[in-house]
């Protein structure tokens, strides 16, 4: 239909534009580059009209599908009288109204609401605002460490790098990192080494820090590595004696990713600082949150000249457009029972993957919730996931595995038959390559 077009649009995007999380010379053949035109639903559309099923909700970040009828609506009607507004000083309906629903929803310890606009900027407020918590309260404070797991990834701007430790998002940039201390990461069940090393940390350190930061149950940019809920459970308390506070980072395992609403739920425990970002939206516009307690707000809460006020901001905090998108998607959770239907289309799901085990080469078949994954082993030094990519690609599914990690986050309104096809897309592609 419109031939040349696709080729055209990908040679100006080149000319122009630096994309992220790309060596950009992949694009000389190792890796196309391609310009779509429209989606909707699980699929986007090229400018040839050739379909890709969106088997990653576009990083993560889709739960209800491409240009959803409902937050389409919505988003339209609020264009109509708000769009943003300054945000210290003035506020509007859409986050008054999505903040109280998002604490109704939450344990009720959580009791206020610090926006900022995406994953990263949110992790870089709950480090600044313990940091500060301590200084409040103790003006010689020795604590500036932070704890966090190996193998984390919490964003990538300089303090969110310091708190990761994915080598090839960090390592370059080392010598800009905060200091912080790191422990062993839980592995499947296999945890008591982790807490282990928690605890002594925490006995060496505890004066020196400020927080443990963790993705609970999944360490997502990790490699997908799944983990037991006891770790959560145990971490927290023993953070708990040595009075430490926890940051729990559920940027991406939030909004039902893991099956339950929130990861925290599935534990038993609560953190101090909640993140939220990538599902808030349902894909639509960015927007971050981090949600914390009365008891930590009151500590800042004090007369002008004390110098106690938590000035971090953002020139979009609070966007009326995002914030409007958030509200129709908690519509959409409460409508339409979604958690319970993850529920039955995971276990389906789950067990018709479990024919990829007869592949020798394919390890540690894993889900959680909306979440599966497996590794292809034997292939090290080898980009056998960048082949898994390209051949999906040519049959029109768009899966973007992490190094030889294959894995599936689909949005929730992926059908069953669609992830089916999906799973016997992946049988041909391993056949062809030869796992
Ligand atoms: C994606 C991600 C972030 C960073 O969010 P951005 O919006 O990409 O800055 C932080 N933590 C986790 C667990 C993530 O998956």
């Amino acid at each position: 239909m419109q031939h040349g077009l696709q080729e055209s649009l990908t040679k100006q995007d080149l000319s122009c534009i630096w994309h992220p999380c790309t060596q950009m010379q992949d694009h000389e053949g190792n890796i196309p580059l391609i310009p779509i035109q429209r989606a909707k639903g699980a699929y986007l559309y090229d400018f040839n009209g050739k379909a890709y099923l969106d088997c990653i909700s576009s990083w993560w970040v889709n739960l209800f599908g491409h240009c959803n009828p409902y937050i389409n609506t919505k988003l339209k009607e609020q264009l109509e009288s708000l769009e943003h507004v300054i945000f210290a000083g003035f506020t509007h309906r859409p986050i008054i109204e999505y903040s109280s629903r998002l604490l109704g929803l939450l344990d009720s310890k959580f009791q206020k609401c610090f926006y900022a606009d995406n994953g990263s900027s949110a992790i870089e407020v709950a480090l600044k605002m313990s940091f500060h918590a301590c200084v409040i309260q103790s003006k010689n404070t020795q604590k500036r460490k932070f704890l966090c797991l190996e193998n984390a990834y919490h964003g990538e701007t300089i303090g969110a790098l310091s708190v990761g430790d994915v080598g090839i998002y960090t390592d370059t940039y080392k010598p800009l990192l905060l200091e912080t201390l790191k422990i062993k990461a839980p592995v499947g069940s296999e945890i008591e080494e982790s807490l282990e090393q928690l605890t002594q940390t925490l006995k060496t350190h505890k004066n020196e820090i400020v927080a443990f930061i963790l993705e609970p149950l999944v360490q997502c940019a990790g490699n997908m590595n799944m983990y037991d809920v006891r770790f959560v459970k145990e971490a927290v308390e023993i953070c708990r004696e040595f009075n430490v506070y926890v940051i729990f980072d559920e940027v991406a395992v939030g909004f039902g990713r893991t099956g339950s609403f929130f990861a925290y739920e599935q534990c038993g425990v609560v953190p101090d600082f909640l993140v939220l970002s990538k599902g808030i939206t349902g894909g639509y516009l960015p927007l971050s949150v981090v949600v914390t307690s009365d008891e930590i707000y009151n500590l800042f809460y004090a007369p002008y000249f004390t110098h106690k006020a938590f000035l971090h901001s953002h020139s979009y905090t609070g966007n009326a457009l995002a914030l409007t998108c958030a509200n129709a998607v908690l519509d959409i959770f409460e409508n339409d029972d979604i958690l319970n239907k993850n529920r039955v289309l995971s276990g389906k799901i789950w067990s018709a993957m479990q024919e990829l085990k007869t592949f020798n080469r394919v390890r540690n078949l894993r889900h959680c919730g909306m979440i599966f994954a497996f590794d292809l082993v034997g292939f090290e030094g080898k980009r056998k996931g960048l082949e898994v990519f390209n051949h999906g690609l040519e049959r029109g599914l768009l899966l973007r595995p992490l190094g030889n990690t294959i894995y599936l986050m689909p949005p929730y309104i992926i059908t069953e038959k669609e992830a089916y096809s999906i799973i016997s897309s992946l049988i041909e592609i391993l056949t062809k390559i030869g796992v």
